[in-house]
């Protein structure tokens, strides 16, 4: 015997796909009551094998013509579970932050199901969120967004699709707006690509690549980690103690030599000394060593 066969939505596939009926039943309201039926099928991908439930309600009170002799009724589909049509959720979502990856997944759950006011406050909160644990303060959202700009945190076209975001969350919050699911399939690509720079990117780059260097404070570990292999009685420059890493400092490369021979001296790294340049170099840099038990 032949399996039955149906078209249905896919989320695996993202896409209308055949699907094999591995179960089916359904269940009728008496028709002395109302006249109506809900099918239920136990579905599965011929393409890639996902399982999904569908469920069909037909309202057999409401026929209505299509031409002469023919007549149809009413059928409304859901697919369970619930997914985003045309939505690739974030991959690596567990890099955020929990109270960050909580209220986006939340966010999600309310657009599949077609809560889309809900979903816009969600989408809201996350950026809330994300600026409470990037520290990101300020009296309201308007300046928390402002001020994540004057961070570096995001562009300027970030910023201005956030403000976009604000308002829609506004409207829902204080006008109970229904928002509209354009809008908020807008929105959730807006705080993805929000998220993706702020932790997903970050978290790659600092993980696969080197990032630039521009200030003491991010030199020092690496300085650290140089210092340790080095022997307790050579003496080295500011450049040779970089090695590698000078490809890392884009510019300022004085000024961090200024700094950190400052900071030698004034007591505050303790790990090399500033000493003479020695005998038969030419190099007029400032020379150091290694301090002594360090
Ligand atoms: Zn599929």
């Amino acid at each position: 015997m032949s399996s039955e066969i149906i078209w249905n939505d896919c989320r695996t596939c993202n896409q209308n796909t055949k699907h094999t009926v591995l179960g089916k039943t359904s269940k009728a309201t008496p028709p002395d009551i109302y006249h109506d039926e809900t099918k239920y099928f136990l579905l599965e991908c011929n393409g890639c094998e996902t399982i999904a439930f569908r469920e069909e309600y037909h309202d057999y009170e409401e026929y209505y013509p299509i031409s002469e002799d023919e007549y149809e009724h009413p059928i409304s589909v859901e697919t369970y579970p619930h997914f985003i049509k045309n939505h690739v959720p974030l991959e690596f979502s567990f890099d955020l932050p929990p109270i960050v990856e909580n209220i986006y997944k939340e966010s999600i759950i309310a657009i599949q199901r077609g809560a889309y006011t809900l979903a816009g406050l969600g989408l809201r909160a996350t950026i809330e969120a994300i600026c409470n644990d990037k520290e990101i303060t300020g009296r309201n959202l308007q300046i928390r967004i402002n001020n994540m700009s004057r961070s570096g945190m995001i562009s300027k076209s970030d910023t201005q699709r956030l403000h976009a975001i604000r308002f829609m969350g506004n409207d829902a919050a204080h006008e109970i707006k229904k928002a509209k699911k354009e809008s908020v399939m807008i929105a959730l690509k807006i705080v993805e690509h929000l998220l993706l720079s702020v932790y997903i990117f970050e978290n790659e780059v600092s993980k696969y690549l080197e990032t630039p260097i521009s200030t003491l404070d991010e030199l020092i570990p690496i300085l650290d980690k140089k210092l340790k292999v080095i022997d307790s009685d050579s003496t080295f420059t500011f450049v040779k103690l970089l090695g590698t890493a000078k490809r890392r400092i884009l510019e300022g490369m004085d000024s961090l030599e200024t700094e950190l021979i400052q900071r030698v001296n004034d007591g505050n790294y303790d790990k090399i000394e500033v000493t003479a340049q020695p005998d038969g170099t030419t190099e007029s840099s400032q020379w150091f060593k290694k301090a002594a038990g360090s």
